[in-house]
């Protein structure tokens, strides 16, 4: 008889970001009516995406590809840089913000560094959504480092006596970033920071929650698109903190089973952007699979944020 112990972890799944973002789609949808243009994927989540395309929503990449501009905009969660803004003034484009508050909060700041005339270093993917519009909030680009490493943090030469400040993109695996934050501090003894680094509650949260489950599980799967950074961040943090096996999976139709049928101890997450009924489905296929199931939940955290439209 196959038995399994599923370990589910909690937080998982939509933050109050990825939340208010697909609200605004949905609001601006009924208000509007279809369709709806939206800048990048409003989130990184094939299904999020695919459903919003059969409502009405429209994804492109950049404004020059709309074909009518009485439509509204939505610019996506992860942010955009200043001249999106100022293009669909130009253009006579109703754009709506869908930016994560708390990519606004990081704005703010690299705002702020900027008016100090700091060098301004930046943690991230240079060639993330958020990263660009993170950076893109300021004109002088001359003034802006990012840097994805430890080794790349090492060998960053800033102007000597140079003012200096840090940001970070808000879905970063938090050790890394601290222990990158740690070096810039120790080369650059004035550098600021907003506090010890940018990444959200929502990451921190189910990295925490991940780290849980890999105590227990022989395996973790992760829910999530391969283009979302939080979800990547979960699966390397379940092997790092001791999952022998782990898989970012869009849905369950992606698992290969064989790699964990003979397994008895498997945890489940999702990253921020993958809706909860694609982990539901998973575990229905785990009971199909299986002939006994023992369900446990891991919380790490109660989560009451929520972001006004
Ligand atoms: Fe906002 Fe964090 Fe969610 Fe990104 S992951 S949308 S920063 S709450």
């Amino acid at each position: 008889m196959s038995t399994a112990d599923i370990y589910l972890a909690s937080p998982r799944g939509f933050c109050a970001g990825v939340k208010r973002a697909v609200a605004i789609v949905e609001k601006t949808l009924h208000q509007y009516g279809a369709p709806v243009f939206v800048r990048h994927e409003i989130v990184h989540n094939k299904y999020v995406v695919e459903n919003l395309k059969q409502k009405g929503a429209v994804f492109i990449e950049e404004l020059s590809e709309i074909n009518d501009n009485s439509r509204p905009v939505i610019i996506s969660a992860h942010g955009a840089p200043q001249k999106v803004f100022k293009e669909a003034e130009q253009l006579n484009l109703k754009a709506i913000d869908a930016t994560c508050p708390l990519v606004k909060r990081v704005h703010q700041q690299i705002k702020r560094l900027d008016k100090k005339g700091c060098e301004i270093i930046v943690i991230g993917k240079k060639e993330h959504a958020e990263i660009i519009g993170t950076t893109g909030q300021i004109a002088n680009q001359d003034k802006i480092h990012i840097i994805n490493s430890l080794n790349e943090a090492e060998n960053l030469q800033l102007p000597q006596q140079a003012k200096t400040g840090v940001v970070t993109q808000t879905t970063l695996a938090a050790e890394d970033t601290d222990e990158i934050i740690a070096l810039l501090q120790c080369k650059f003894p004035s550098l600021e920071t907003l506090s010890n680094n940018d990444i959200c509650y929502a990451t921190t949260h189910r990295q925490a929650a991940v780290k849980e489950l890999a105590k227990e599980c022989e395996a973790i799967i992760v829910i999530g698109s391969k283009n979302s950074s939080n979800s990547k961040h979960l699966k390397e943090i379940a092997l790092r903190f001791g999952a022998a096996k782990a898989f970012l999976i869009d849905d369950a139709t992606e698992l290969d089973w064989k790699e964990i049928i003979n397994l008895q101890q498997i945890g489940i997450s999702a990253g921020a952007s993958a809706p909860e009924y694609l982990v539901e489905e998973l575990i229905n296929e785990f009971k199909r699979r299986y002939d006994i199931i023992n369900i446990h939940n891991v919380i790490v955290a109660e989560e009451q944020v929520n972001f006004k439209l």
